[in-house]
C-alpha cells in the first residue's frame, strides 16, 4: 500500500522508500501544525512497522487486522493525560522499562508518543536514554506541534519528517473527493482555515450539522401534518452516510427537545416525549451496521405512530 500524503509528496515518497526498503529509522519526529495530517501518517507507520512486508500495510496479515481495529499489541499510545498539560516523566520511565519487553505478536513494538513537544526537559532526558540505545526490535515515532520544545539531543536521535499545508487546488481536489460538499462551500472553508486540511474539515461538518438541523425542523413539521412522504423524503438526504445519519438524528433530539420544552402543556408534548425515547433507542441501532434507509423508515413509522395513533 502507498500513502498518498496529499500536499507533501515528497515526505510520502520519503515514507514509502522507508517501507519498501525495510529500512524504518528506529526514532522519527513527525511534525506540523494541527490539521495537516500527522496522526494519519503515524497511524499508517504503526501500522506498516508491525505489518513488517516491503509493501506494508498489506491489510491482510494478521498484524494488519489487529492493528485495524486498534488492537495490536505491539502498537503502544502514549500522551499527556486527561487535564494534564504535560507527559509526565513517570510515564516515560514506563514506556522505556516497556520497551525491553520483547514484542508480542510482530516482528517490532512501535510506541507513539503523541504530543510529544508537551514533555519537559526531565521527560525528554528519560526518553534520550532509550533513544540512544534502543533495544532493537523497538520504534519510536514522535508527533510534535514544532520542534522547539525539544532538547538537541532528543532531535538529532531522531528523523524528522516535516508535514505543511497543502497547495490549494491540492486541497480542494481532496475535499472534493467524497462528493460531500460544493466547490464553493470547500474553498471558503479553506479561506478561512488558511488551507490546513484538517481545520477545513471540520468549519465543512459544521455546515453540515446546520443542514441537519434545518432537515430536522423539516421532519417535525411534516410530522404535525401526518405527512409520512414528505418524512422519508426529507431522511433521504441523510440516508446515504453513517456521519449524515449521526447529524440528523442529534439535530432531531435536539429539535424535539425544543419543541417540548416551547410548549410542555400542549397535548402533543406527551407524545413528543415518547418519540424523544424512541430516538434515543435508534441512537443506539446507529452503532451497528444496519442499512441507513431501512432504518429511517421505521423511525418515520414509529413517529408517525406514537404521534398519531389515539388521533
Ligand atoms: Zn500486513
Amino acid at each position: 500500500m502507498i500513502f498518498p500524503l496529499i500536499g507533501n509528496e515528497k515526505t510520502a515518497l520519503t515514507v514509502n522508500n522507508f517501507i519498501k526498503e525495510q529500512r524504518i529509522p528506529h526514532a522519527i519526529l513527525i511534525v506540523g501544525e494541527s490539521g495537516v495530517g500527522k496522526h494519519t501518517l503515524a497511524d499508517f507507520l504503526a501500522k506498516a512497522i508491525v505489518c513488517g512486508k516491503d509493501t506494508a500495510p498489506c491489510g491482510e496479515c494478521e498484524n494488519c487486522r489487529a492493528a485495524l481495529s486498534n488492537n495490536h499489541p505491539d502498537i503502544t499510545t502514549i500522551a499527556p493525560e486527561d487535564n494534564k498539560k504535560n507527559i509526565a516523566v513517570d510515564k516515560v520511565r514506563e514506556l522505556r522499562q516497556e520497551a525491553f519487553i520483547r514484542p508480542h505478536k510482530a516482528q517490532k513494538r512501535v510506541f507513539v508518543i503523541d504530543k510529544a513537544d508537551t514533555m519537559n526537559a526531565a521527560s525528554q532526558n528519560a526518553l534520550l536514554k532509550v533513544l540512544e540505545e534502543p533495544p532493537e526490535a523497538v520504534m519510536f515515532l514522535l508527533i510534535a506541534e514544532n520542534n522547539a520544545a525539544f532538547l538537541d539531543t532528543v532531535i538529532s536521535r531522531c528523523v524528522a519528517l516535516n508535514l505543511t499545508v497543502p497547495e490549494r487546488e491540492k486541497a480542494v481536489a481532496l475535499l472534493s473527493e467524497n462528493r460531500k460538499y460544493s466547490r464553493e462551500d470547500i474553498i471558503s472553508a479553506l479561506d478561512s482555515a488558511q488551507n490546513n486540511i484538517g481545520r477545513a474539515k471540520r468549519i465543512l461538518s459544521g455546515k453540515a450539522g446546520t443542514k441537519a438541523e434545518t432537515a430536522a425542523e423539516e421532519f417535525l413539521k411534516y410530522l404535525f401534518d401526518n405527512d409520512q412522504y414528505n418524512m422519508l423524503l426529507v431522511t433521504n438526504a441523510f440516508a446515504k452516510k453513517r456521519v449524515d445519519s449521526d447529524a440528523f438524528l442529534k439535530a432531531l433530539k435536539n429539535a424535539v427537545a425544543k419543541r417540548i420544552k416551547a410548549d410542555p402543556k400542549s397535548h402533543f408534548a406527551k407524545p413528543l416525549m415518547a418519540f424523544y425515547n424512541e430516538i434515543l433507542s435508534c441512537e443506539q441501532q446507529l452503532l451497528f451496521n444496519i442499512n441507513l434507509n431501512l432504518f429511517f423508515s421505521n423511525l418515520v413509522c414509529s413517529a408517525i405512530q406514537i404521534l398519531w395513533r389515539n388521533k
